[in-house]
């Protein structure tokens, strides 16, 4: 949880966050390093706003090699107009802009996860004053968060949104409600493997309306789901009462992560063989992939088997793979 009685945050906003209209800039992270002894990070931040009304807060580049949501938000920076907002939106296109930059995951100055580094801490690596940033000046500003992720270089998923199932039911429907009002081909009521040190876990703490996606991966983007994000953020942002204009309808199916057995982990290395493509059903015991040895001919594969009847979500994205690696998961659809 956010603690009280903390040192200020190093990091400064270069526009103010409340004013009405457009304003574009940065969020300035201090580091100082050999090329750049007084140096700073650049993180882009635009803040669009008119009227009273509620704030969104939306941020893609949690992770650097995720690139839908980054496409969306730079996008509607540029085109937001403040006359079609009751409200304020506030953008982030790129939070851990490092890991951005070099196509990473994790930030190539401190190898910080940002999605495992909440709440962060305003003494800590760079990556840690992100997340206290983001902790302590801009979830407090936000009553609707839309994070987006999609699978990046090592994973690719079914589009969808998602919320986590919460012991506050009130706050649960309400995210359930603004997951579906994204609209993306596939909804999740999602359980995550290692939730400790998540953006998501801290926004649905502080009680905020907070929905991730998953919206494809391999470290690039597509067309499809790319069209998801927009159309997403649109219709999120209107059911939210700050975008003027009405939602594109689209239909969602909803999915459930009943438990551990929806994930398959790799137990050896090798070459991995998808046996069914994503979106697609299983029944309990079906091969999902197999692992082929690469070291020797006549050495027999690993089939794994889906452990419940479902639908492949997720796959392990390239070719080889190591002990240890998400090889699937599954879901139930709902
Ligand atoms: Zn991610």
């Amino acid at each position: 949880m956010p603690v009280s009685g903390l040192p200020p945050s190093p990091i400064q906003a270069t526009i103010p966050l409340d004013a009405e209209g457009v304003r574009h800039g940065f969020l300035r992270l201090p580091y100082s390093r050999d090329d750049s002894a007084w140096g700073s990070v650049m993180i882009p931040i635009a803040v669009i706003a008119n009227g009273d009304g509620p704030t969104a807060l939306l941020t893609g580049g949690n992770h650097g090699d995720e690139y839908e949501g980054p496409i969306a938000l730079f996008d509607l920076a540029r085109t937001l107009r403040p006359e079609d907002v009751s409200g304020r939106v506030i953008i982030v296109p790129a939070l851990n802009y490092p890991a951005f930059r070099a196509g990473t995951r994790t930030s190539p100055i401190d190898k910080g996860n940002l999605n495992r580094s909440f709440p962060g801490h305003p003494t800590g690596q760079p990556t840690a004053k992100i997340a206290d940033y983001v902790t302590r000046s801009l979830l407090p500003l936000a009553d609707v968060v839309l994070d987006f992720h999609s699978g990046g270089r090592t994973l690719d998923f079914v589009p969808f949104a998602a919320g986590h199932i919460l012991d506050d039911k009130e706050q649960e429907a309400r995210i359930f409600d603004a997951v579906e009002a994204f609209g993306a081909p596939w909804s999740v009521k999602m359980l995550e493997i290692d939730a400790v040190g998540m953006y998501d876990t801290t926004a649905e703490q502080l009680g905020k309306v907070f929905v991730t996606t998953e919206l494809g991966g391999g470290g690039t983007s597509r067309a499809e789901t790319v069209r998801v994000a927009r159309r997403g953020v649109h219709n999120l942002l209107v059911h939210a009462g700050i975008l003027k204009g009405e939602m594109e309808q689209a239909p969602t199916r909803w999915l459930d992560m009943p438990g551990d057995e929806c994930f398959t982990f790799a137990t050896d290395d090798g070459m991995i063989e998808t046996c069914i493509d994503l979106g697609t059903a299983v029944r309990e015991g079906d091969p999902i992939a197999r692992i082929h040895p690469v070291g020797a001919t006549g050495t027999p594969s690993l089939t794994y088997r889906a452990a419940m009847d479902g639908v492949l979500a997720a796959r392990h994205f390239p070719g080889l793979v190591k002990a240890g690696d998400c090889v699937a998961v599954l879901a139930t659809v709902a």
